[in-house]
């Protein structure tokens, strides 16, 4: 396939006046050509030279969508959001999310594949590259449209480098991923950690739009979180910051794969809940996940218990709320460490939403230091499951609007 023609997209944006009009029709569009001249200061011919050159190359196309005062509606210009496609992987402990979106992040295909256990590295790339392939070849998306690849790693990820440092799920260490896909498939790859994908998707396209402060918890198999300062995503000195299922919240709790005691992970991930849901029912406590499982409660999962909540039982409302307890105790560490307009809920255990939100929203507020730490508003993730996929593809959206 030629990709020549994507990778020429990104010389053409390098220009700084074409980068500033196709970021406000992004923005502000359908906008008309005399909009952006006044908005953006540039001339009216150099305006309109830029937008031609943007027609031409489809980046962008006139619409008359717009209100007419009597007479002709105006010309308005908006973003050719599906003449582009973006490929956004979002890889899990158990399985990758694959997602096709257009420059306006709406999902246009999406698929999903199995990661074997205990996988090697090849085992990884190998199934990140066949679900990408199955995409160029399905016939739903011309080839010639893909403009890049997004990545969302859970673990510790090397943005710049596009390496998996550290993937605990599968205990591997140093993946090269943006070389591998790069060569493959001759295009723009970039790389993320998975729950900073995800803050990214919902900062573009969901829940986080008008927070520049904000931060994106993705609580799944373990906890991460995307922390957004100024509009931007923090990644600390070792692109380390963010590993909040770590922060110690018992310091007599269960001990965590990183081998400290009372991780945040260890109480209100997936795993956690389950385990609790298990060592519980042991004591005999009753409820009806007991017949659901058929008393063999190694088969009781978090999904399970989210389920049992759903049909009012007693047992699993309280574990979820607790959970929720815990969540809001990390919460609150993180209020207190970075004062966040907003903290968005996503990842498996989200889906448990109101059944956590009354015990995170009690926590921060009786923990806050000030009225102001207590209302920090705490919303879900509006992207949900495709969150980090979409978020992913942000990533490459970053690059083809940066200014
Ligand atoms: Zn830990």
């Amino acid at each position: 396939m030629s990709t020549h023609y994507t990778r020429g997209s990104f010389q053409l944006m390098k220009s700084m006046n074409r980068s500033i009009i196709l970021n406000m029709i992004r923005e502000h569009g359908p906008i008309s050509r005399a909009d952006i001249a006044k908005q953006s200061r540039l001339t009216p011919p150099t305006v309109s030279n830029i937008v031609k050159e943007l027609i031409q190359t489809q980046f962008v196309i006139e619409t008359t969508q717009g209100q007419s005062k009597g007479g002709r509606k105006p010309t308005l210009l908006e973003i050719n959001a599906d003449h582009f496609y973006i490929i956004g992987v979002d890889v899990g402990t158990f399985h990758m999310n694959f997602v096709v979106t257009n420059l306006y992040g709406e999902l246009k295909d999406v698929a999903k594949k199995d990661i074997p256990s205990y996988p090697s590295k090849e085992d990884i790339l190998d199934t990140m590259k066949s679900g990408i392939r199955e995409f160029f070849t399905s016939g739903k998306c011309d080839p010639e449209k893909f403009l890049g690849i997004g990545i969302g790693m859970h673990g510790i990820v090397d943005p710049i480098e596009g390496v998996s440092r550290f993937a605990p799920s599968f205990q591997l260490y140093d993946i090269p991923i943006k070389a591998e896909l790069e060569n493959e498939f001759d295009m723009i790859v970039k790389v993320e950690n998975d729950a900073k994908a995800m803050t990214l998707g919902e900062y573009w396209f969901g829940n986080g739009n008008d927070a520049d402060n904000m931060v994106g918890v993705n609580v799944g198999n373990g906890i991460g979180a995307g922390m957004m300062i100024k509009g931007q995503l923090f990644h600390g000195e070792n692109n380390i910051a963010g590993e909040i299922g770590h922060i110690t919240i018992d310091l007599s709790g269960p001990k965590c794969t990183c081998g400290n005691y009372g991780c945040l992970q260890t109480l209100a991930a997936g795993p956690a809940i389950a385990e609790r849901a298990r060592k519980e029912l042991k004591t005999g406590k009753p409820s009806m996940i007991r017949d659901l499982v058929d008393h063999d409660f190694e088969k009781v999962d978090g999904k399970l218990v989210y389920e049992a909540a759903c049909e009012g039982d007693e047992f699993s409302i309280e574990l979820l709320n607790q959970t929720g307890r815990f969540l809001g105790i990390g919460l609150t560490n993180l209020i207190h460490t970075l004062n966040p307009k907003r903290i968005i809920i996503g990842g498996g255990v989200s889906k448990a939403g109101d059944f956590l939100m009354d015990g995170i929203k009690e926590t921060i507020h009786s923990r806050g230091l000030t009225s102001k730490a207590k209302e920090t508003h705490i919303v879900l993730s509006k992207l949900e499951e495709h969150a980090s996929a979409i978020g992913a593809c942000v990533l490459i959206l970053e690059e083809f609007f940066s200014r």
